[in-house]
């Protein structure tokens, strides 16, 4: 089942796409409430799509899955290609920071080139929604916990990333963190770990991989943040992008106004922003 947040006249509605149609889900409640009422609430959603009217996707104005996650993390240097590009080791820890909930932006809508943080890369990213919440848990039971996946754009400020050992605040730009555009749920995914992954900047592939080469796959990624913390449905985690980043290039590209990223993963369709100025 693939799963958006679209903006109905009322407000954000939770949505179903089926067959190029976008179905209302008859659910009163954020996508967050639908993950932690799961499955009970499923038969609901499926009455609701058979009695529905769908819409054509293409008249329906689609949201950020997850308006508000609780929390975003990211891991960094997780591809074997992207460490050899960013010339630093192979780490011997997993590599976490948190991009902050108000980075959140829509799958088809624009992504703000700050005043104040011009260089601007794209990483293109598998996302992995929490469905079942948790702590500790083990690698071989993660997958119970994850309500679905997403296409993500994990898009970064340079300077502010690497001006301090932290990389929190160049992760963390407001509209910087696009997903979407739907959460394809865990059962309609055969193999997470085997997907073409790319991202094309106006038309020109700059990354092109395949989730296999993970160094750390999305399962114990699961593992070690939830020795940490408390994983909770909604919650939202990339899960690190392919060599191919524009910091990497010779010379050094960084995103312009004007600029088109299109983000796409097999099985779960594909994002597109356009890069603005800050007003
Ligand atoms: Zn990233």
């Amino acid at each position: 089942m693939q799963l958006c947040t679209y903006q109905r006249a009322d407000g954000p509605r939770v949505g179903v796409i089926a067959d190029g149609l976008c179905f209302d889900a008859g659910y009163d409640g954020a996508m967050t409430d639908l993950i932690r009422d799961w499955p009970a609430a499923r038969r609901g959603v499926d009455q609701a799509v058979a009695a529905g009217t769908g819409t054509p996707l293409a008249q329906v104005r689609l949201l950020a899955p997850i308006l508000r996650p609780g929390k975003i993390f990211a891991i960094g240097l997780n591809y074997a290609d992207h460490i050899e590009e960013s010339k630093v080791a192979t780490p011997e820890h997993q590599v976490w920071f948190t991009k902050g909930v108000t980075s959140v932006n829509g799958p088809y809508h624009p992504v703000t080139i700050a005043r104040n943080g011009p260089f601007v890369d794209y990483e293109v990213e598998l996302v992995a929604v929490i469905g079942k919440g948790g702590k500790n848990i083990a690698a071989g039971a993660a997958a119970e916990h994850i309500f679905g996946y997403c296409v993500g754009n994990d898009v970064t400020e340079r300077v502010w990333q690497h001006r301090t050992p932290q990389w929190s605040l160049g992760k963390s730009f407001d509209t910087h963190a696009p997903f979407g555009p739907w959460i394809t749920t865990a059962d309609a995914v055969a193999d997470v770990h085997d997907l073409g992954i790319r991202c094309l900047v106006n038309g020109d592939l700059r990354q092109n991989s395949n989730t296999r080469h993970l160094v750390f796959n999305v399962f114990q990624q699961i593992e070690h943040l939830s020795q940490a913390m408390t994983l909770e449905p909604g919650d939202v985690i990339f899960t690190g992008t392919p060599g191919g980043v524009g910091a990497a290039m010779d010379p050094r590209q960084f995103l312009k106004p004007g600029d088109v990223t299109r983000c796409e993963i097999d099985s779960l369709g594909h994002i597109e922003n356009r890069f603005e100025a800050e007003a």
